[in-house]
């Protein structure tokens, strides 16, 4: 057991999450892999790191005021984690969502206090996507600011100065690989950073879902996405400023089914309710391990992301007609057996 710390403000629950080993993984990666329980954080994501440090960087520099409002275009989590970030602080939130985002999270959202906008999905290139109609709103409601989480590198900052510090003291300093996908690339792009100035032999490595467009841009330099994927909060088409000069030594591309089958098992074998990006992250990490030990490093330590609770995900994920009308493959014991 670790030690019980008390914080002295609702804030300071934001990071310093647990890092956990994954036996399974690690078993089948023949290494260790190791996850960090962002579903620790008091909105059960990793977004509220980047909320905390964009409004933070907004007050710092001026520009979000007393009595502001915070607008931000967002698959849900990070919407979530700037609607308690504002709470805590006196500020307003608008939150702009694509529709097809899960339930709960709209729920959440409502329930948090946020004013809630749901458009269509769009491709990015139409201006009435999330993220065009967030910029607007903000730009049309007095005392707001956009804190686009995209492009505000203020986003990747809160993992180079967070979760890469807590992970290099975490590992005892000791950290061959980290791996996991790209949203806005703040993840990535922050922890990678951060842990190269620690030890720049540490391998940084994209996971891809497929229909992202990355994992050929850093393979052959072309951004081209091929197929599909359900993930919620990950797959990315474009290099965001967040992605910009993010050091990334290599690749993988993981199938929705191989990061359910790690959501199911991960859940029945070792008692962790996660999304799907925290699954498609974990087989990321064990191809990451796999290639190290095949590359000779002695006993490598991979380190990955748990980005959010599965309880996120109750009527999707979890819901054996959403994964058959989805063509997924559906728990085991989530069948009726009619
Ligand atoms: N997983 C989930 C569930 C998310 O909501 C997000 C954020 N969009 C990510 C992973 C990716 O994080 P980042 O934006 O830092 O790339």
């Amino acid at each position: 057991m670790t030690a019980p710390v008390l914080r002295e403000h609702t804030l300071d629950l934001i990071g310093n999450t647990p890092l956990v080993r994954l036996e399974g993984p690690s078993r089948e990666a023949g290494c260790d892999i190791f996850g960090k329980c962002e579903f620790a954080n008091p909105g059960a994501s990793v977004k509220d790191r980047a909320a905390l440090w964009i409004i933070r960087d907004a007050e710092a520099r001026g520009e979000l005021q007393p009595g502001g409002t915070v607008v931000e275009g967002t698959a849900g989590n990070t919407g979530i984690g700037i609607a308690l970030v504002a709470n805590a602080l006196g500020y307003r939130t608008i939150i702009v969502m694509p529709d097809n985002q899960s339930q709960e999270k709209m729920t959440t959202l409502r329930a948090l206090g946020a004013e809630l906008v749901t458009v269509p999905p769009t491709k990015f290139a139409d201006c009435n996507h999330f993220v065009h109609t967030s910029r607007r709103l903000a730009e049309e409601t007095e005392g707001a600011i956009w804190s686009n989480q995209f492009d505000n590198t203020a986003n990747r900052k809160a993992h180079i100065e967070g979760t890469a510090r807590e992970l290099w003291e975490q590992m005892e300093h000791r950290i061959d690989g980290f791996t996991c996908a790209a949203g806005t690339g703040g993840t990535i792009a922050g922890v990678g950073m951060g842990l190269k100035e620690f030890d720049e032999k540490c391998v940084i490595a994209l996971t891809d879902p497929h229909g992202a467009a990355l994992f050929n841009y850093y393979a052959n330099g072309e951004l081209k996405g091929e197929g599909s994927s359900v993930a919620e909060g990950i797959g990315q088409g474009r290099i965001t400023g967040n992605l910009e000069g993010a050091p990334i030594d290599t690749q993988f591309r993981i199938s929705d089914e191989e990061g359910l089958d790690w959501v199911a098992r991960l859940l029945r074998e070792e008692g962790l309710c996660l999304g799907l990006s925290s699954g498609i992250n974990v087989a990321g990490a064990i191809a990451l391990g796999r290639q190290l030990v095949a590359e000779g490093r002695s006993n490598p330590r991979v380190a990955t992301i748990l980005c959010d609770t599965g309880f996120r995900y109750l009527s999707t994920l979890y819901d054996a007609a959403w994964l058959e009308a989805k063509g997924l493959p559906v728990f085991p014991w989530l069948q009726t057996g009619d």
